[in-house]
């Protein structure tokens, strides 16, 4: 018979919660506006509360005030480990744009306001209160239960989970990763979806060189390389790169077509038909934000984003310069990429690769999927848990360098109409503090099923 996994008594979460609260705005307070970071005082403030709880950890340094936290439950080896990440740092804040002190953790009107509160301190509260509860509870753990509190994610986690993979990995390396981006409810239909991070797409930048012949600017000049680089820019900007089907495309496109009404889900499926997917996107879905998003899963991306040429108004530059933004699929190739990108912009350029990384996903069928699945329905019976792939990168990146299977999953329940991905970067990020609270049961209930559960 399967073992139930560990539970905590119903009585006992008010004071969790209460306790977690008062950790998360404490958190909230230590300005980490990367760049600088400077996440080390905010390590050190969580390592304070870990040390009461007598749970070991340890604070590694990867520039001076450039630290991360790795904490570690032991288990008794029979499964592997599971790895709870959260990154400390946070974007900059304008703050006259703010309601409140962007690092004053008010609370008013049920929310808790301040950057981080969504991205993502409040994942480092919930998992670190998931480590507590399981150690002052002596649950028995099947497996190590990892809990890494990073620098450096908003600038590509160099300094942090890359740092970590890089000069740390057995601290850090573990069968499952639980992160950002994902977990964060959004209300349609009478349903409430769970996008849960399954991919995210790789990177490739590039450096596009077009040379041409100088001369004097009173002389035509049919051969000039700002003409040819404003070509391949033109190009790039409003050509498409050809469509790719990927089964992380493919599950996240039926699933929210299967919760849709009659005739929106025959519609909404339609974009995974490479001869309909075009229009269906141009012409048919209404919202411009969403059509953006799924272009971007069905497809590599290159946009221009650098032009740089000439000196003079009057002399002709022998050469220009482009930069671009790519993005790529999972299981595309630097080559694969470089092949559409030239097929858009023709020959005569120099291309130079300047950043390479490819793409990391998990498996869409993964068993994990329907335990968050099985966990949220628990908590929310209206939950939908829709597996998704991110165009953007976060510290997954980095982990996965490690084998381990990374999961955006950081579980928020949010009110109707709020919108995350417009309140992650924005002006007056904020949480719903009982969608906070039930975060909190909902990792903690999934962390107990990993590790306890069999
Ligand atoms: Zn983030």
């Amino acid at each position: 018979m399967a073992k139930e996994p560990f539970s905590i008594p119903e009585s006992e979460w008010k004071a969790v919660f209460d306790e977690a609260l008062e950790y998360f705005r404490n958190l909230l307070r230590f300005d980490t506006t990367n760049p600088p970071g400077n996440e080390r005082e905010a390590c050190e403030y969580l390592g304070k509360i870990l040390e009461k709880e007598k749970i070991g950890f340890e604070i590694l340094e990867s520039a001076p005030g450039r630290a991360n936290l790795v904490s570690r439950l032991r288990g008794d080896g029979s499964l592997p480990p599971l790895l709870l990440n959260a990154h400390l740092d946070v974007v900059p804040a304008e703050k006259t744009y703010w309601t409140h002190d962007p690092f004053g953790a008010v609370v008013e009107d049920g929310f808790l306001w301040g950057r981080g509160a969504l991205d993502m301190k409040h994942m480092a509260v919930m998992s670190m209160m998931s480590l507590i509860l399981l150690r002052r509870h002596e649950a028995g753990l099947k497996r190590d239960l990892i809990f890494a509190a990073v620098a450096d994610e908003e600038t590509g986690g160099r300094l942090g989970s890359g740092w970590l993979a890089d000069h740390h990995p057995d601290k850090v390396r573990a069968e499952y990763a639980l992160g950002e981006i994902g977990g964060f409810s959004r209300i349609a239909n009478g349903k409430t979806f769970y996008p849960v991070q399954i991919a995210e797409k790789g990177i490739c930048w590039l450096r596009l060189k077009a040379k041409g012949t100088p001369g004097h600017g009173s002389l035509p000049n049919w051969e000039g390389a700002v003409g040819k680089i404003g070509k391949a820019a033109h190009r790039l900007g409003s050509e498409r790169l050809p469509f790719h089907c990927t089964p992380q495309a493919a599950v996240f496109i039926e699933t929210m077509a299967a919760h849709q009404p009659f005739p929106k889900g025959l519609v909404l499926r339609q974009a995974l038909n490479r001869h309909l997917s075009q229009w269906i996107l141009d012409k048919v879905v209404p919202d411009k934000g969403l059509a953006r998003m799924l272009y971007a899963t069905l497809h590599n991306t290159a946009n221009p984003t650098i032009l740089r040429a000439g000196e003079k108004v009057n002399v002709l530059p022998s050469e220009a310069v482009l930069q671009v933004d790519g993005r790529v699929l999972p299981g595309q190739t630097q080559e694969d990429f470089l092949r559409e990108v030239q097929g858009v912009i023709g020959d005569g350029y120099e291309i130079e690769v300047l950043e390479f990384q490819s793409a990391t996903s998990a498996p869409p069928d993964d068993p994990i999927l329907r335990a968050m699945a099985d966990i949220l329905g628990r908590h929310d019976p209206s939950a939908v848990v829709v597996p998704n792939m991110v165009p953007g990168f976060t510290d997954a990146k980095h982990y996965s360098r490690l084998g381990t299977r990374c999961f955006g999953f950081s579980p928020v329940k949010l009110p109707e109409g709020f919108s995350f991905i417009d309140l992650m970067h924005g002006h007056d990020e904020r949480i719903p503090v009982e969608g906070f609270f039930f975060g909190i049961r909902v990792l903690f209930d999934l962390v107990a099923h990993l590790c306890t559960g069999g």
